[in-house]
């Protein structure tokens, strides 16, 4: 499988991909920071006849592009990444875990999204905020085997009609609220930026939808340290901004990751710039 370098299932998922189940072996391609990668690697990379060769089976990318910062990916590449890999007779998957992120943020379709896909995966979990559940899509004979994969996992399913309704009731009802997160991420991000901190950075233009990655540019202070201040409510801040505390996951070895969601409020968010602002003028007085 060719797939991006930050690709979430060659990242995580304890590399299901490779273990008895699946048996692929992931052939990665650098991710460019917008979450696409050079498509002329695909080509160069197939590889099929020679008998010492694994043979190329599939392309696969993500969208919206998670550890790239929760990107929408351009449609032109998804389309230039599906007629390659037709041209040369291999299908395309989308992960598409946050598809929906895309489809609100970029306004097309989810079927106009995954024109050139043969497969994809939604995830009813993340930001439709149900307790649990995937969906694939594919052909009748895709499905049939994917129901019968699901079978030997352990995932059959009987009495499957509660989580059905969680997800019956997500597509129904919220999709068009990611609308809300998307807004509340950029207010994070504009709130940041308009501080013009030298220690603590993030850019809007780099915020597409629900995650906005935060760059600690000082060695003030590490991403740990950051989180777990503005996880706490010191005795100073409570007559000035109240007591907020937000909880944030420390990322790369210089960034934090700021995910918004359905139970992140309007007010939480204003609350949450109060103390952003609050902590970051502290870090920046450290500065001097
Ligand atoms: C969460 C996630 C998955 C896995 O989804 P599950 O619903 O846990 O199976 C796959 N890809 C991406 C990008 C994800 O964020």
């Amino acid at each position: 499988m060719l797939l991006g370098d930050q690709a979430h299932i060659f990242l995580y998922e304890q590399a299901g991909m490779a273990q008895k189940l699946g048996g692929v072996q992931p052939h990665i391609i650098p991710n460019r920071a917008d979450g696409t990668f050079d498509v002329s690697e695909i080509p160069a990379r197939v590889r099929d006849e020679d008998v010492h060769c694994p043979r190329t089976a599939l392309v696969c990318i993500e969208n919206t592009q998670n550890v790239c910062g929760g990107k929408v990916i351009p449609l032109s590449w998804i389309d230039e990444v599906g007629s390659i890999a037709k041209s040369i007779g291999i299908p395309l998957h989308m992960d598409g875990a946050r598809l929906m992120n895309a489809v609100i943020a970029s306004g097309e379709s989810a079927p106009r999204i995954l024109q050139a896909c043969e497969t994809a995966s939604i995830c009813l979990s993340k930001g439709l905020g149900t307790p649990v559940g995937s969906v694939i899509v594919g052909s009748e004979e895709f499905m049939y085997k994917a129901l019968r994969l699901r079978k030997v996992l352990g995932g059959g399913m009987r009495q499957a009609g509660m989580l059905a309704a969680a997800g019956l009731y997500a597509m129904d009802n919220m999709i068009n609220r990611l609308a809300d997160d998307h807004r509340h991420a950029q207010q994070l991000a504009q709130a940041i930026y308009g501080m013009g901190s030298r220690s603590v950075k993030c850019s809007p233009a780099e915020v597409h939808t629900n995650i906005a990655i935060v760059h600690l540019t000082t060695d003030i202070i590490t991403p740990e340290q950051f989180c777990k201040r503005l996880l706490v409510v010191s005795e100073e801040e409570i007559s000035e901004i109240g007591e907020v505390a937000i909880k944030v996951l420390p990322w790369t070895s210089d960034s934090v990751r700021f995910v918004t969601h359905f139970d992140v409020s309007s007010e939480g968010i204003e609350a949450a710039v109060a103390k952003l602002k609050y902590v970051i003028s502290e870090v920046d007085s450290q500065l001097d």
